[in-house]
């Protein structure tokens, strides 16, 4: 499978700059004479091929390796095609025009040695070759498992690291188990799995908290912005730090939407599932605004979900370990009662149906009636679990065992679910309200 690796870059500042800042300029250069051509020699549209003889020539030598500095050109030409693919959707969308100063170092597999768990990439000849330690897991590999390295400068904290990409050999086998976990996406617990005999919610309130730290910072940021003048040096500096929040945030919540899909497949596996199935949640956001489905606060909550992004995590991380995903329609799984059908609203965290009195987890219920129908085409048909792990995705310690804790009127309401309590320890978890 071919995996992508990031390590951090221990190259001094001034060499990581260099190299970015020539393949910025190899970028530019192949831009400007491109569009020279176009203007001067009637309208010709050079191949990519055709403009790599001529281009030397233009651009003067480099010192970054013959299939780096190509690399750099051919960037220009897919961000040509993407711009081409995109005019059909998007009448806005622009070919590159932009002279960028720093652009990301590529080295294709022939540019790429691996020697004493050391990795070598080649620069031009007569230039000293960058020497990079692997970690312990990649040390190992073949040198043939390094397809292509990248150099990528990160805004947020301003480093750079390497972008390794890698086929590691391994053929995912498909599993031998052929159970089924559903899967509900929330936006407060961002996954809540089930196969119907055991029910485990993935929580992670920092997720969402980093969202709205993110909007609330941008709000602020926003308003100082507008009262600037445009172009001026303040005006630069706050454009400046909220890019760099927003890069922050997005840094964060994809280390988190990793870990979250990372414990969603461990999860499966230790269920014995062969599938899992994922309520689809693609057009939650659609007509929000237009059909007054939901307030304005909750409009910005829905629209700062990032469940495409957790969803193909799992996904790829799943055909990882010969696991399948598919997508199933969630219409009305959190709403309908999973003992009698009825349809009721649920309010706050917890589920209660007004017609039979049944009292769940409403992540719970979501996931419990995307199993039914998965497995019997309909709703309400399978029996929610009566204990409900929590697993916190990165914190040390947070499988939490399932605790059974006494409900007014359980005695009464054999469906009553029981709610786990959490360890104790203040704050991890919200305690069940009930
Ligand atoms: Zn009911």
């Amino acid at each position: 499978m071919i995996r992508v690796q990031i390590i951090a870059c221990t190259l001094p500042a001034d060499q990581t700059r260099a190299l970015n800042r020539e393949s910025g300029r190899v970028y530019t250069e192949t831009l400007v004479h491109h569009y020279r051509v176009y203007r001067m020699a009637g309208k010709v549209w050079l191949s990519p091929r055709k403009h790599d003889r001529v281009l030397k020539a233009f651009c003067g030598p480099s010192f970054l390796h013959a299939h780096s500095y190509q690399a750099a050109q051919q960037d220009f030409y897919e961000a040509c095609k993407t711009a081409k693919a995109l005019k059909s959707s998007n009448p806005l969308a622009r070919y590159p025009h932009k002279r960028t100063f720093f652009h990301t170092t590529t080295w294709k597999n022939t540019g790429i040695k691996v020697v004493d768990g050391r990795m070598r990439l080649a620069l031009a000849r007569g230039h000293d070759p960058i020497w990079v330690a692997l970690p312990e897991h990649l040390a190992t590999l073949p040198g043939t498992a390094f397809r292509q390295v990248q150099l990528v400068y990160h805004p947020a904290t301003k480093r750079s690291c390497w972008h390794i990409t890698i086929e590691d050999g391994i053929v995912p086998q498909p599993t031998p188990h052929t159970g089924i976990m559903a899967v509900d996406l929330g936006e407060i617990h961002p996954a809540a799995c089930t196969n119907g005999a055991q029910a485990t919610i993935i929580s992670c309130r920092a997720l969402r908290a980093n969202a709205q730290h993110r909007n609330k910072k941008t709000a602020d940021l926003q308003e100082l912005i507008a009262r600037c003048t445009p172009g001026s040096r303040r005006w630069k500096k706050l454009v400046a730090s909220r890019k760099r929040l927003q890069a922050q945030t997005d840094t964060r919540q994809r280390d988190m939407l990793h870990k979250v899909s990372r414990a969603v497949v461990q999860e499966a596996q230790a269920m014995h599932a062969g599938t899992i199935v994922i309520g689809d949640v693609r057009d939650v956001a659609d007509n929000t605004k237009t059909n007054k489905r939901l307030s304005r606060e909750n409009r910005q909550k829905i629209s700062h979900w990032p469940h495409g992004q957790l969803r193909q995590y799992v996904t790829y991380k799943a055909a990882a370990v010969g696991i399948t995903t598919e997508l199933i329609n969630e219409a009305y799984t959190s709403k309908t009662c999973p003992i009698c059908g009825h349809l009721n609203k649920p309010k706050g965290r917890h589920y209660r149906c007004s017609a039979c009195g049944f009292v769940g987890h409403r992540d719970t219920v979501g996931s419990t009636n995307i199993l039914s129908k998965r497995t019997t085409g309909k709703l309400a048909q399978v029996v929610p679990c009566e204990s409900i792990t929590y697993r916190h995705p990165f914190r040390r310690g947070s499988v939490v065992r399932s605790d059974k804790r006494h409900v007014a009127g359980a005695s009464q309401n054999p469906h009553l679910v029981l709610l786990s309590v959490n360890d104790g320890r203040a704050g991890w978890e919200e305690s069940p309200r009930l």
